[in-house]
């Protein structure tokens, strides 16, 4: 496609195509998504203002090299089922990437047209092709030649999907071991329902039993069996570890242990992976109050505050130490919570977490400016970010990890200290490295490579 003339910057429509929005009164009280997106007509205008340039950046700016260009193009043709072929080359999960994907830092925040005007809305042109393949349940073939070989992935997250994807694809009988009762890591537990549909990251993962890959869910390992079961007792030819970085940090204030104080990954499973929106229909109890308060201002603050908003409660807060300019959250996300009805008291710090005599949380002592004041609230959710879980480092002496606990491996293969057991995603994350649904799948594609490199090496001994 390179030998085609672009488009003049000119002739393309300087503002993008806004998708389709619930109303922030309506969305929020329901968990329905947010962000329904484009129709074709929607998605047809939008396609048009891809220029089609000859040396496109949004491809190098997505991590896992789609070729965003040639999708789009299809997608002016109304080759739908062309660009989904297209972009499965790359990457499986197009109606969870174009949902989750900070696209404004990557492939949009290299696209020409942004130079200019505003950015070609990539992700929604990608959620649009992925929603459509699932409306029409369209497969994708590959031809599989099996080799004999058979590789165990731990943790069903986006590390360890992806890396099962391209493994199975070039011929290796996968197994992946999943703690959890439903495959997904945090796209099931961690992001809500309202911005990614449960049924839709299910129906994702369901294209992986095509290429015959096996998810084995209930099984802890590092309980279950071992790592190094898994390649001496097992005979797996090489284990990728994707166990993800879920342990959350506490608050270290007084009453952190009170009844009424939990984390955000306590507080986002019970809902999203337990379904406990829909007490007592499923039986866990979310266990929340009236006036909620959630401390830190992340991603993950936001989908609780969110969440919270919608589960019959009657203020929510967000409690954060620094300004709204040092928020780490999505622009996007803070201003949808922002609509929604979310309070914030900037520059605020939780003193001590105040108890009844029987053990309840009553209140929140917090500081501001020098001045302490008492927050009414009944429930507190601490989002203050998470640290690799030890379960498996400590079952496996010889797996090298830094001191923080992440597995240490190779930039280039994601080799750990132990040959032939790879690790990538959130539990291999490098100081000041991402930690996104891309970044994990990123990792799990180039274990892969480095998977197969090292069964060939071993085969040629
Ligand atoms: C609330 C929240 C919202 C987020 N929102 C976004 C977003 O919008 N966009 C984005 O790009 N990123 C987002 N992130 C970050 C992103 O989800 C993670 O970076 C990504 O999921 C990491 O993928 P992973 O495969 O490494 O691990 P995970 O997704 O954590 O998956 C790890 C899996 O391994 C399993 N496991 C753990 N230990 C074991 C064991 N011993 N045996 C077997 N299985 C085990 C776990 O149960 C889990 O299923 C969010 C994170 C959170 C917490």
């Amino acid at each position: 496609m390179a030998d085609k003339n672009p488009k003049h910057i000119n002739t393309i429509k300087p503002t993008r195509t806004p998708p389709e929005h619930q109303d922030a009164h309506v969305r929020a009280k329901n968990f329905n998504e947010v962000t329904i997106g484009y129709n074709e007509a929607l998605a047809l205008q939008e396609a048009d203002r891809c220029m089609q340039c000859t040396k496109p950046g949004c491809s190098r700016g997505c991590p896992v090299g789609i070729d965003i260009r040639g999708f789009i193009d299809l997608v002016s043709k109304r080759d739908y089922r062309g660009a989904y072929s297209l972009i499965t080359e790359a990457n499986l999960f197009p109606a969870i990437c174009g949902r989750v994907c900070p696209q404004e830092l990557q492939c949009e925040a290299n696209c020409v047209v942004g130079k200019k005007l505003q950015p070609v809305a990539i992700g929604l042109l990608e959620k649009f092709v992925g929603d459509t393949a699932q409306a029409n349940d369209w497969k994708r073939h590959h031809e599989i030649t099996a080799n004999g070989k058979k590789a165990a992935i731990v943790g069903s997250g986006p590390a360890g999907l992806a890396c099962a994807s391209d493994l199975a694809k070039a011929g290796v009988k996968v197994v992946v071991f999943e703690a959890l009762h439903r495959p997904g890591g945090v796209l099931m537990y961690g992001i809500p329902e309202f911005r990614l549909p449960k049924q839709v990251v299910l129906r994702e993962i369901d294209n992986l039993k095509d290429l015959g890959v096996t998810i084995k869910t209930n099984k802890v390992i590092g309980k279950l069996h071992t790592i190094t079961e898994l390649l001496d007792k097992h005979a797996y030819d090489a284990v990728f570890i994707a166990s993800g970085a879920g342990y959350p940090m506490g608050l270290g204030v007084k009453g952190e242990l009170l009844n009424g104080v939990m984390s955000a990954n306590e507080f986002l499973t019970r809902v999203n992976l337990m379904h406990g929106y829909d007490f007592p229909r499923h039986d866990t109890p979310v266990g929340i109050g009236r006036n909620i308060a959630v401390i830190g201002c992340g991603n993950t603050a936001m989908d609780a505050a969110r969440v919270a908003m919608r589960l019959n409660t009657k203020n929510v807060y967000i409690v954060y130490r620094r300004s709204m300019k040092d928020s780490p959250a999505r622009r996007e996300e803070l201003k949808h919570a922002i609509e929604e009805g979310v309070q914030f008291y900037w520059e605020t710090h939780p003193v001590e977490i105040l108890a009844s005599a029987d053990g309840w949380l009553t209140g929140m002592k917090c500081t501001s400016g020098g001045e302490d004041f008492i927050l009414d609230v009944d429930t507190v959710i601490y989002a203050l970010g998470t640290m690799a879980n030890p379960i498996i480092a400590r079952s496996t002496p010889a797996l090298r990890t830094d001191e923080r606990g992440y597995i240490v491996v190779d930039q280039q293969t994601q080799m750990t200290s132990i040959p032939g057991v790879f690790a990538g995603g959130d539990i291999s994350k490098a100081p000041g490295s991402f930690t996104t649904v891309i970044h994990a799948m990123q990792t799990g594609r180039r274990a892969a490579q480095g998977i197969l490199d090292y069964i060939a090496q071993k085969a040629d001994k």
